[in-house]
Formats: structure tokens, C-alpha cells, sequence
């Protein structure tokens, strides 16, 4: 251990951990039930029926934290230095139930558990829309309410039973989002059932790295789709060092700029900029689960010093030394604080 962790900014900053998330008992048991009745896809019952109904000692230990809005999570924070945690439905939210009845329901009612939550713990809690893609008018509606119950933006797990947020059905959601000027989180759930196999199979399927590819082609589709040149002022944040887009991105855009050229692709249309202008100016990366100097270093230098944001990924990453290695960084002071503090006010502006 090289220092004590404590909140109220005695290393220059505050920290803002902007990918924390939560759980609603409705929301677990309905997720339980999908994996016992062989409603769930492959992904979720991996995933699910290891959180949810595995017994062993990480997974039960996880479930009870997502569960707790209340003084244990609040106490968590303290022993680690975290003034504020950006508090989020866990994935994959509601998107994984097939009935679109329960997806509205338990998605309205977690929108409200976490406002009163947040009611509770004005300064240590702040909050993201949970929406239910499967409805995407619904999920609209749901997100000028959010805007009105004090969220400051929305979060939604990925892939929505294999579709994609490119899809022009869910435009209603994307204008919702331009109306009421709130960022877009884009957090991973497990891949698809097209896409999982391979990946199942070897046991890679979850945060390890099914994870991080899935979400980062989700990412990416939407970049090359066109979704900023629709949006220009839209704002999407990835976790995990923006999966990894930012390592790859000199070849994404190269490669990218050969496609159109070609016309290889029908849907490979030209875009108004490059991809690097869109990774400086509309998408924004978080550190959770990536505690790591260089990985950090690098998506600061390829995405900007005002667009990288900390994250600890409670309840799933809570290791106190991560938050060390934050502080311990060897970057320039106001770019740390940007990293720690500052970038998270602005975005979601606190
Ligand atoms: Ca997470």
C-alpha cells in the first residue's frame, strides 16, 4: 500500500467513478427466471446463471453489492476514495427479456428505485436512464423522464436480442438523447447468439473479452454508420478504454477509408470526417477494469486529455490498489484531474 484512499480531495482532486452499477431484486429474479425457464440466450446464461444462481463465493458477493443503494455501498466508496459514484441498471439491464411488458415495468421501476436512491445520497450519488430498447418509443418517452427525474444520461448494455443501435428503428431513442443534450454510455453485455459460439466455448465470453469486442463493434458500427454526421453533438462514452478502439484506431481508419474508396460495402458510405475526429470529438472512454498506466496513457493520447473519464466498475471490480494506480498515474497534475474529476462534471454535468 503506498497511500490512505479518502474522499474530499486531499490528492488535488475529487474521484468520480463513472460506470458503478446496480441491481433491482425485480430485475435479478426475472433475469433468474429467463436462464431456469431456457428463455435466455447463450450470453445470459452464462452470465446470469453464474450471478445469479451460482453459489460461489465472487458471485453471490457481487449480486449483494449490485442490490445495496444504501450504507454498505456508501461505505465501500469511503474505504476506497470515492466521492461520487455515476450509478447504472447492471447489465444487461432489461434488454435481455423477451416479454417487451416486463422490459417497460421493471426498467420504470429501476429509473425510480435509483431516483430515490439518489434522493437519499445527493452528494455522493448521481444516475443514468435506464431504458428498454425493445420499445424504442417507449425508451424515448423513458428518457425525457429520466431527464426529469435528475438522470444525467442514459445507459444502455449493448446489443439488443442481436440488433444493433444503427438500426434506424431506434432513432427515437438517439433523438430523445439529441433533445434533451444527454450523453450515451454504451456498456457491454454478452455477444449474441450469432456471434458467442467460439467464445463460449472457451470461456471467453464474458468481461475477459466476449465483453470488449462485442461492445467495440457496436461502438465502431455506429461510428461508420454515420451516427455522429446525424448527431454532430452526440456524445457516446465506452468503457473499458473505450474497448479498445483507441489501440486500434490507426488501422480502423485506414482501413475504413480503403472501404468506402472501393465501394466494396453498399453500407460503407462516406462520412463527413475520419474517424479520429470522431473519437475526439464524440466519443469519450472510461478506465473500469483497466487499472493499467500504459492502456490509460494511451487512450488519453489518442483520444485527448478531455476525454478519457476514471471508472472503478463497482461492484463487479472494487480492488483498492486500482484506485492507487489511478492516483499514481505519471501524467501531468491538471490532466489527472481531469481524468479523476473534471471531464466526468463536464459530461454529465454535475
Ligand atoms: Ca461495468
Amino acid at each position: 500500500m503506498t497511500h490512505e484512499l479518502k474522499t474530499g480531495g486531499d490528492r488535488g482532486y475529487l474521484r468520480i467513478a463513472t460506470e458503478e452499477a446496480f441491481a433491482t431484486q425485480a430485475q435479478v429474479d426475472l433475469l433468474i427466471k429467463l436462464v431456469k425457464d431456457g428463455k435466455a440466450d447463450r450470453g445470459i446464461t452464462s452470465l446470469w446463471g453464474f450471478y445469479g444462481l451460482n453459489a460461489d463465493e465472487r458471485a453471490m458477493k457481487t449480486q449483494a453489492r449490485l442490490l445495496d443503494l444504501g450504507e454498505g455501498r456508501i461505505a465501500d466508496m469511503d474505504a476506497t476514495g470515492i466521492d461520487i459514484a455515476i450509478l447504472s441498471l447492471t447489465s444487461p439491464g432489461v434488454q435481455a427479456y423477451v416479454d417487451v411488458e416486463d422490459a417497460r415495468r421493471v426498467c420504470a421501476e429501476s429509473n425510480d428505485i435509483l431516483a430515490e436512491a439518489i434522493a437519499r445520497y445527493p452528494t455522493r450519488y448521481y444516475g443514468l436512464t435506464a431504458v428498454a430498447p425493445q420499445d424504442p418509443e417507449w425508451s424515448a418517452q423513458e428518457i425525457r423522464r429520466g431527464a426529469e427525474l435528475g438522470f444525467r444520461g442514459v445507459m444502455i448494455n449493448s446489443h439488443t436480442h442481436g440488433e444493433y443501435l444503427d438500426n434506424p428503428k431506434f432513432d427515437p431513442i438517439f433523438r430523445a438523447l439529441a433533445d434533451t443534450d444527454q450523453p450515451l454510455y454504451i456498456h457491454p453485455t454478452t455477444p449474441p447468439d450469432s456471434m458467442i459460439g467460439p467464445m463460449v466455448e472457451a470461456g471467453l465470453d464474458g468481461a475477459i473479452f466476449g465483453f470488449g469486442v462485442e461492445t467495440g463493434l457496436h461502438l465502431l458500427r455506429l461510428m461508420t454508420s454515420g451516427i455522429f454526421d446525424r448527431y454532430p453533438s452526440l456524445q457516446i462514452i465506452g468503457g473499458h478504454g473505450c474497448e479498445a478502439l483507441p489501440y486500434w484506431l490507426y488501422r480502423l481508419n485506414f482501413m475504413h477509408q480503403a472501404g468506402v474508396r472501393s465501394k466494396r460495402y453498399e453500407c460503407l458510405k462516406p462520412l463527413k470526417h475520419d474517424l479520429y475526429h470522431y473519437m475526439r470529438t464524440n466519443m469519450i472512454g472510461t478506465t473500469s477494469g483497466l487499472a493499467s498506466e500504459p492502456s490509460i496513457k494511451l487512450a488519453i493520447e489518442m483520444m485527448g486529455e478531455d476525454r478519457v473519464m476514471y471508472a472503478m466498475d463497482y461492484p463487479y471490480e472494487y480492488v483498492a490498489d486500482e484506485v492507487r494506480t489511478h492516483d499514481l498515474l505519471d501524467i501531468p497534475a491538471d490532466t489527472k484531474k481531469k481524468l479523476m474529476q473534471t471531464n466526468a462534471e463536464r459530461v454529465f454535468k454535475l
